[in-house]
Formats: structure tokens, sequence, C-alpha cells
């Protein structure tokens, strides 16, 4: 074997080194995406419903986010572009982009990356979250958010396992650190007859949110059925088919408990 043959031949065997522009394009699996949302953080908003959660709530109304596996994946160009479409109304409306889910923080990297982009572009990012994650993946995606709307399903700890199918740990956790970062947040509260709505559960949450001055309110969205065909669909059962929503006198008991703590309210 000649010389140059075995030149030749070393070069087609040795693995090639990635030149950065031939690296992946970074990217992300979302159940889909909505360019009008009125409801999930200031102004109005592009959405991204990111796919995969680690909670099994029972009251879930996108079970169809909850495997990561599922939905499709889009890179993080293809959506920056998608985004910015949209970015003269979302200045307009003093709005901007949240990520939701299913639960964007199992999908540190690409959240990061796309609110790092739209930080870079003026655009305001809200997160939109369980807290269920460690303080080291918060810490990457965090430090691109302007604000956080923290979902936290209950504070008693048996009602919070028995609704999510996780302790409620790693959500108060996650709350505490928004507090020592002082970020901005909006705490949710899903009132749901016979079971958040404990007096001991309710009171010990306000108990727990009213040190934290980085908390601008509280939103409590009263519980609904509007997701219930989803489980139907999937062969799901779904076991709060008879629960009925909270009346507005239930409602307003929560509202008023939060706000013996001095902590605003809006439903
Ligand atoms: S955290 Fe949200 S997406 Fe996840 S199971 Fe609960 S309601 Fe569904």
């Amino acid at each position: 074997m000649s010389t140059q043959h075995l030149v030749d031949m070393r070069a087609r065997l040795a693995p090639r080194d990635v030149a950065p522009s031939e690296a992946p394009p970074l990217s992300g699996r979302i159940h889909s995406l909505e360019s009008g949302g009125m409801v999930d953080g200031p102004g109005i908003r592009f959405v991204v419903f990111t796919q995969g959660c680690p909670l099994r709530c029972l009251y879930c109304h996108n079970p169809d986010t909850q495997a990561l596996c599922d939905g499709r994946e889009i890179s993080v160009d293809a959506l920056m572009a998608e985004i910015t479409k949209y970015r003269s109304y979302m200045k307009f409306t003093g709005g901007g982009v949240t990520i939701t889910g299913g639960e964007p923080l199992m999908q540190r990297d690409f959240t990061a990356e796309v609110f790092r982009r739209c930080q870079a572009l003026g655009i305001h990012t809200t997160l939109d979250t369980s807290g269920f994650a460690s303080q080291s993946v918060a810490a990457t995606v965090l430090e691109h958010v302007d604000l956080v709307m923290l979902c936290i399903k209950a504070f008693d700890p048996d009602i919070h396992t028995k609704l999510t199918g996780v302790p409620r740990e790693p959500s108060l956790r996650f709350a505490e650190y928004l507090h020592s970062i002082h970020k901005p947040t909006w705490i949710r509260f899903v009132l749901v007859p016979g079971i958040t709505d404990q007096p001991q559960n309710v009171e010990g949450l306000a108990k727990f949110l009213a040190p934290m001055s980085n908390i601008e309110k509280v939103e409590i969205l009263p519980f609904h059925k509007m997701g219930e065909y989803k489980w139907e669909r999937m062969g799901f059962d779904y076991e709060l088919k008879d629960t009925p929503s909270p009346t507005a006198a239930q409602v307003q008991q929560v509202v008023d408990t939060f706000r013996q703590y001095n902590l605003t309210v809006e439903i």
C-alpha cells in the first residue's frame, strides 16, 4: 500500500471536527403556538406551549402537553422568525412572549435561548411554570425572564401530592428563590371545591407568600372542566368529572383570605 493511499484512508476514517457553523441548530418540542394570548401575562402575547410536564394535575386542561415525546420539533431560529412577525403589536399593547406548557423548564436550553433572543430584541418575556425544577435549571432560564407566573397547586403537602402526583417542596423552594432574586412574580392558584379550598391550604399559602415583596399579585383561577373532552379523547379517566366550579361565595372567601395577608388579588 502506498504512503499516499494510507494518508487518504486515515483522512477518510478520522472523526470530522464539527465546525460551530455545522452544529445542529438548537430546537425544542412544542405543542402549539398562539399569537393573540390575552391571559398569559401583560398585554397581548405570543404564547409558546411546550411539550412535557413532570406533574399530573387532576384538573389539567392540557393533558396532551404532558408527554415530552409528543408535539412537534421546532428550531429556535424558526420560532424566532415567527415571533418577530408580531413584534409591533406586542410592543403597542405592552405585551410580549410567554412560554408555558406543559412545563417549559423541562426544556431548559430551548426556553432560555428563546427568552435570551427575545430580550435582545426588546421583547418582554414571561415564564409560566409550576416551579417543579432544580435551582440550577431555574437560574439558567430566569436570567432571561422579565416576569414569572408561578402556579402553586396547593400548600398542604397531602393535597399537593394527591392533586399533582408530586411533592410540593420544589415549587415552594422555587417561590423562595424568586423572592431572593427579586424576580417580579404573579402567583396563580386554582380553586377546586373539595380539594384546594380547604382553609388550612388557602391560609397556609397566603401566610407563606405574605413576606415576599416580589409578588405583584395572586390570581385565583376558579376550577373549570374545559379540558375534560381532551381527557376523554385520550382515553384517560377524568377524576374530577363530578366536581363543580366554585360558587361566587367560595371564590370570595379565598380572595378575602389572601387579602387579609395584604396580598393583591385578582380573579
Ligand atoms: S402543571 Fe400544567 S401542564 Fe402540567 S399537569 Fe399540571 S396543569 Fe397540566
